[in-house]
């Protein structure tokens, strides 16, 4: 019998994040999430009841009319429930380009390449950066990508030092600033990095300044 997955949304966008920001992209969001971020934007994705239970198959079905090279599984938070990594490799074996979005609290190393990681490193203003799971640095790929959601100048100072340690995969990873949103100025940071001459990237969230007045997105 094919597995299931707790489903909250399927939907069709530009990608708003990460290095592939502004390719289209067929989206599955899952249910529930083990973290509670100060500024969590995905509130209605959080409790592990929402949405609908759908097979593996499914959920495969209802992306391809979206005819869509890129592929993100996103909640939430997808490792919670244990057939992402299938969906993520049956995904792959369909021609997908396969994202695979997580707060990095959980084991990484379950994503299946070619899936790549887009893993947050929750930052002290999330009021979650006890839970970073920092053995997962070791397990990240080429491709991979390591978020940093920065509120304030402390927010900041904590994601460089972090970058710049030993034990950060420099060369291996693409590395995200994203300004939260309505807490920071995206100018502010962007100044901060190039004075800093930080080897990251800066992340706006595309699908925000495209539509602004929606409550869902990307
Ligand atoms: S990990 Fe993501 S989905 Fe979960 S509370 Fe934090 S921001 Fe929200």
């Amino acid at each position: 019998m094919d597995k299931t997955l707790r489903v909250v949304e399927i939907f069709h966008s530009l990608q708003g994040e990460s290095s592939r920001a502004g390719r289209p992209c067929a989206f599955v969001r899952l249910a529930g999430c083990n973290l509670s971020c100060a500024w969590c934007d995905t509130g209605y994705a959080l409790d592990p009841g929402a949405g609908r239970e759908l097979s593996l198959g499914l959920i495969i079905e209802a992306l391809r009319p979206y005819r869509a090279g890129l592929a993100e599984i996103t909640g939430g938070e997808p490792l919670l429930q244990a057939a992402t990594p299938e969906l993520a490799a049956r995904l792959a074996r369909e021609g997908y380009e396969v994202l695979v979005e997580t707060n990095g609290s959980l084991d990484i190393s379950l994503i299946p390449y070619p899936a790549a990681r887009i893993m947050d490193l929750k930052t002290p203003s999330s009021g979650m950066s006890a839970r970073n799971r920092l053995e997962n640095l070791a397990y990240l790929r080429r491709g991979d990508e390591v978020k940093f959601v920065i509120a304030d100048r402390g927010d900041y100072e904590w994601a460089g030092a972090l970058v710049r340690s030993s034990f950060y995969p420099a060369a291996l990873v693409t590395t995200l600033l994203s300004p939260a949103g309505g807490r920071l100025p995206p100018a502010e940071l962007a100044g901060w990095m190039l004075d800093d001459k930080l080897a990251a990237r800066f992340n706006p969230q595309l699908h925000r300044l495209i539509w602004p007045e929606r409550d869902r997105g990307a």
